[in-house]
């Protein structure tokens, strides 16, 4: 939500009206978006850390604006959660994920997985079971190779219920993974009870590991608390050769950045070296 300025009276000001106006624009905007299919799905690549290869990407959702060109998905999401179209929009990213996938399956790239962020509002509607096996049957997933990524906020909402879900979805045979782990309060007793395959830490830890020497000790606390979970640890927001030095001698096993690649649309992805890491 935005600043309220220093006497909490801003509601008044033109400034606000426009704000108001434009996030009903926009809002009016996005449902004509997913009609004429100007939602994009960009690919941020994931290297397994210690051996290089291209794993697989995590898919980030943008915005090809007819008038006010590409959109950060900071940009629209938020209103999008607040009307609930998050649900419709989520459920076409799940099924353009699965869609693209089968394409790099197809050709030549049969191991490579795709992760797909969740909302919390998606995460909690209880159709998504029947998104997910609708799009992995309608283009030939095979489960496993499709991850779910929820945030740690989001699983800690309702943490019972949380478990019930995820169970749901893992036995399916998609993986589930923590995002932005680090910056909630998990309980060591529901992070152990989710049937997640993967944490990944905040990019907060990261970026600033060589400003902040404290943040080093937070994240090998929590690779060490991943490891002894059997949890797979993804570090993201990997800028600097440093960062991704420290993390894989920390035992991450997957590295994710602006260092190792951006996310980019997927004709692009042929850019991306297929291996990184020292020889
Ligand atoms: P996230 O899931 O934590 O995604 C990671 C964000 O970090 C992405 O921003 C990515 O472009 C950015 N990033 C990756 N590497 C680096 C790096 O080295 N440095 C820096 N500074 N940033 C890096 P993006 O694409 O703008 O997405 C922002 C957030 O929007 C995502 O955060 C996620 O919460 C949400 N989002 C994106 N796509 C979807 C979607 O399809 N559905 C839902 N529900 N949320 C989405
Ligand atoms: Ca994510
Ligand atoms: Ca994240
Ligand atoms: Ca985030």
């Amino acid at each position: 939500t935005k600043n309220n300025g220093r006497n909490g009276y801003n509601f008044f000001q033109p400034s606000m009206n426009i704000q108001v106006q434009s996030q009903l624009q926009l809002n009016n905007d996005l449902w004509q978006a997913l009609e004429h299919n100007e939602l994009r799905l960009f690919y941020q690549p994931k290297y397994c850390a210690p051996c290089g290869p291209i794993l697989g990407f995590e898919a980030l959702l943008r915005w090809q604006h007819p008038v006010r060109g590409l959109l950060s998905p900071d940009v629209f999401l938020p209103i999008a959660e607040k009307t609930g179209m998050i649900v419709n929009i989520g459920s076409w990213v799940i099924n353009e994920a699965c869609r693209q996938l089968r394409e790099w399956h197809d050709s030549g790239h049969p191991s490579w997985t795709v992760a797909v962020n969740l909302s919390a509002l998606q995460f909690e509607q209880n159709n998504l079971v029947q998104t997910v096996t609708a799009a992995l049957n309608r283009h030939g997933i095979p489960p496993e190779q499709l991850t779910l990524e929820v945030t740690e906020t989001t699983a800690m909402r309702d943490p019972d219920e949380s478990v019930r879900i995820l169970t749901e979805l893992t036995t399916l045979g998609v993986k589930a993974s923590i995002d932005d782990f680090g910056t909630g309060y998990s309980s060591l007793l529901y992070l152990k009870r989710l049937p997640a395959s993967e944490l990944k830490i905040d990019r907060a830890f990261v970026n600033e590991l060589e400003s902040k020497p404290e943040d080093a000790t937070i994240l090998s606390a929590i690779v060490a608390l991943a490891q002894s979970l059997n949890l797979k640890v993804v570090a993201e927001g990997v800028e600097t050769a440093e960062q991704q030095a420290f993390l894989t001698s920390l035992g991450c096993n997957t590295l994710q950045g602006y260092l190792l690649g951006k996310p980019l649309p997927p004709d692009r992805i042929g850019e991306l070296p297929d291996y990184v890491g020292e020889e």
